[in-house]
Order: C-alpha cells, then sequence, then structure tokens
C-alpha cells in the first residue's frame, strides 16, 4: 500500500488567531493543485478555531500541538482530545521534543496521550528522537530512539496502529538549523520501522508514515522525501511563512 506524503506545520508558540487565519488562508490556496500530499497545520490552541474557519472546505487538515490524556477534569489550563475533536482537528502531537525537554512529558505520559487521542477518534503524532549527546554518544541512540517507540505505543491495540503517525525529530536538528543528512534520516526511519514491524507485523510497518523533523526547508526537503523510509516532514521554523511551507508542499515540482 502507498504511503501517501505528509507534510505538517508546528507553529508552536507563535501567530495570533488573526495571523493563523491569514497563514492558513494561504496555505489552503497555495496548496488546492496539489494532489497527492495530505498537509496538516498545528497552530497553538487560541487560533485552532480561527485556523478551522480559514481551511474549510479545503483538503488542509488541523492538528494540536498536545493535549491532556484525561477526558475532562480539575486540570487547570489543560485541553482535551475531545475538545480538540470538537474543533475540527484531527492530529494531535505527542511528546514533541519541546514537550519533553521542557514540560516534563516522559514516555509514560507520551503514551498516555497516544492512547487518550486514539480514544478521541482522532490520530497522534508520536514524536521521537535523540538528543546531541545521545547522538554522539555512540550507537545508544538508536536504542533510546526504539524505545521511544515501544514506550509510546505501549497498549496500543494493532488494530488502531493504522491511526498513528511517527515523527523522527533528532532534537540537535530542531530550530538549529541543523538537518540530519538523508542518510541520517533514512537510518533512524528504518529503525522506527523495523520497531513497528516488531510489534505489529510487516503489513502495519509497510503502512506506518515516519516523517522526518529538524529544519527541514524548500532547499533540503526533496533530498530527504527521496529516501525511501521517509513519507513526510514535521516542519517549525519554515511553516511560519506560506513561502518557505507551500515549497515544502510542492515538493516534487
Ligand atoms: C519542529 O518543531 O518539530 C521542528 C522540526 O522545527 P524546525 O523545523 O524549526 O527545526
Amino acid at each position: 500500500m502507498a504511503r501517501i506524503p505528509f507534510i505538517a506545520g508546528n507553529w508552536k508558540m507563535y501567530k495570533t488567531a488573526a495571523e493563523a487565519r491569514d497563514l492558513a488562508r494561504a496555505v489552503a490556496e497555495g496548496a488546492a493543485g496539489v494532489a497527492g500530499v495530505e498537509v496538516l497545520l498545528c497552530p497553538p490552541f487560541t487560533a485552532l478555531a480561527a485556523a478551522a474557519d480559514a481551511v474549510r472546505g479545503s483538503a488542509v487538515k488541523l492538528g494540536a500541538q498536545n493535549c491532556h490524556f484525561e477526558k475532562e477534569g480539575a486540570f487547570t489550563g489543560e485541553v482535551s482530545a475531545a475538545m480538540l475533536a470538537d474543533l475540527g482537528v484531527h492530529y494531535v502531537l505527542c511528546g514533541h521534543s519541546e514537550r519533553r525537554q521542557f514540560f516534563g512529558d516522559d514516555d509514560a505520559t507520551v503514551n498516555k496521550k497516544v492512547r487518550a487521542v486514539l480514544a478521541a477518534g482522532l490520530k497522534p503524532i508520536l514524536c521521537v528522537g535523540e538528543k546531541l549527546a545521545e547522538r554522539e554518544a555512540g550507537e545508544g541512540w538508536k536504542d533510546l530512539v526504539r524505545r521511544q517507540v515501544e514506550a509510546g505505543l505501549a497498549g496500543v491495540a494493532a488494530a488502531d496502529v493504522a491511526r498513528v503517525t511517527v515523527a523522527y525529530e533528532p532534537v540537535w536538528a530542531i530550530g538549529t538549523g541543523k538537518t540530519a543528512t538523508p542518510a541520517q534520516a533514512a537510518e533512524a526511519h528504518a529503525i522506527v520501522r523495523a520497531a513497528i514491524q516488531k510489534l505489529y507485523g510487516g503489513e502495519a510497518a509497510a503502512a506506518i508514515r515516519i516523517l522526518y523533523g529538524g529544519s527541514v526547508k524548500p532547499d533540503n526537503v526533496k533530498a530527504l522525501m527521496a529516501q525511501e523510509d521517509i513519507d513526510g516532514a514535521l516542519v517549525g521554523g519554515a511553516s511560519l511563512k506560506a513561502e518557505t511551507f507551500l515549497p515544502l508542499v510542492r515538493f516534487r515540482d
């Protein structure tokens, strides 16, 4: 089964509602003629409704950057997966490295979020990736990435794994301008796919999409997307302007 390329923008803590509306509209218009690529925008919570208005009627989908794992309750400042579904969100990032680094999301929390997103009928994007020191310490980063995949998917039924996307994002390449070489990214993606195969079998491994994230830009997207196991990109900085995001959506041009 062919995996449809998937280009996702993570706007992080940028864009007011009005700015988000403008950018989402520009992306929806610019992506309108592009067939065979799934396009996702992940604005901050406060801009989701405005972005939803802007992409209505287009093929562009909306994602959230995080959620809480409980359905509801006394969790001041948090947002549940069901609340996101109600806004028209399709995907939720789980375990982005900035959540892991600054907000205490560990593998167990990330796993709870993945399962909560699935339970709400949405699609999790499970983010994994090693830090610079881990990459430089030898081969151990490979086990770490495998473990993040296994822990993130613990308790996820085989029937649900088809709704999961994995994003491999080496932390040393996020927002740093340093991109993993296509060969480095391809090696890591093969590790992720092998981990899925071990957990869920060959069919699931062949079907799951694995995105690369880490300073993806118009001038490196083609070489990354040419790799067999790279099915798309999770993009931070370059997703903040239509001029730099749309060329990623049009990576085949
Ligand atoms: C990200 O936020 O997931 C990301 C990969 O950021 P950047 O593209 O800016 O490195």
